[in-house]
């Protein structure tokens, strides 16, 4: 597992070691929350620049903000960064999380879509202000915390399969069910130092705002998430509170962050597995986990009666 860090990518001065380097693909994401005017010719420009620099991935822009999964060659990690802070300045403070693992491709195409949102979060109060955050904290200052909730709010399918050791965890399976019901698993911590955490920071920074709105007086979240911990953890070997695998919304599906499998299959619940699977019957399309056993029998089916009623 090797981490490169990008902010030392230096274009002048290329030897014959970065040359081979720079072929390596890597996969970056990043986003931001700020208020875009015209998405449309945002992402005009994007479409013309990833092209030039041969990026291949899924960005979303909406009126909020922009999210991208991107997998780009390491030799144009600078060019982009240097591109993106001249287009507008707020990209001046923008983390580009660099992936893990990065063994996998993790792209084929390229996608540039306008949405309504960046992350869907199903809030209709006009008085929702995505300014009030809460307290983004570095991992050296999460690392010497002490008498705090940490508070995981990724799908449960995400969390299954890896997690902080201590993490409590909002069930839901998508973001706007964990905002429905993340004021209420924890509305007896209104008073308590609560740290928030997902994948690279975009939910648990909206997340954030939203307790705040809710009167929670002590919130706090992970700057760039699971991925900026792990990549400062690694490179400091220093050992890891997080546990298993992190899900990963690309071809990849997961990033082994430790070799443990924390989960069991659905199917045999006596096998653990960290692969996930969508059922193959299309009616059904439950996302399941499930062990190589399991799929000898049953397929991509996630029961006998999908596996028996296929056409159904
Ligand atoms: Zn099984
Ligand atoms: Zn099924």
């Amino acid at each position: 597992m090797k981490i490169l860090n990008h902010e030392n990518t230096d274009m002048e001065n290329f030897n014959k070691k970065s040359i081979c380097i720079s072929q390596i693909k890597k996969t970056i994401s990043f986003y931001r929350y700020f208020n875009i005017k015209n998405p449309k010719q945002l992402q005009i420009i994007l479409l013309q620049k990833f092209h030039e620099l041969n990026i291949l991935g899924r960005v979303y822009i909406a009126h909020e903000g922009i999210n991208a999964q991107i997998s780009i060659f390491q030799k144009y990690i600078y060019m982009l960064k240097k591109f993106l802070c001249e287009l507008n300045s707020v990209f001046k403070k923008v983390k580009l999380n660099l992936s893990i693992d990065n063994h996998v491709e993790s792209f084929c195409k390229l996608k540039i879509k306008i949405r309504p949102y960046i992350l869907n979060d199903g809030i209709t109060d006009p008085t929702f202000n995505m300014k009030k955050i809460g307290k983004s904290i570095s991992i050296k200052k999460f690392n010497n915390m002490c008498d705090y909730l940490l508070v995981d709010v990724r799908n449960s399918y995400e969390y299954e399969i890896g997690h902080f050791k201590n993490a409590m965890h909002i069930p839901a399976n998508t973001f706007r069910n964990q905002i429905t019901n993340i004021t209420t698993v924890l509305k007896n911590f209104k008073f308590k130092k609560i740290i928030l955490y997902c994948t690279g920071g975009i939910r648990c920074e909206k997340a954030s705002a939203w307790l705040i709105h809710n009167k929670f007086e002590y919130v706090y979240f992970l700057k760039g998430g699971i991925i900026n911990y792990v990549n400062y953890m690694i490179k400091r070997n220093s050992p890891l509170k997080f546990i298993g695998k992190m899900f990963v919304f690309d071809s990849r599906l997961y990033e082994s962050i430790t070799p443990h499998t924390i989960s069991y299959c659905y199917q045999c619940k006596i096998n653990k597995s960290y692969l996930h699977k969508n059922c193959q019957r299309k009616k059904c399309n439950f996302l399941f986990l499930q062990c190589i056993q399991c799929n000898k029998k049953f397929y991509e089916f996630c029961s006998s009666y999908c596996y028996n009623h296929k056409d159904l």
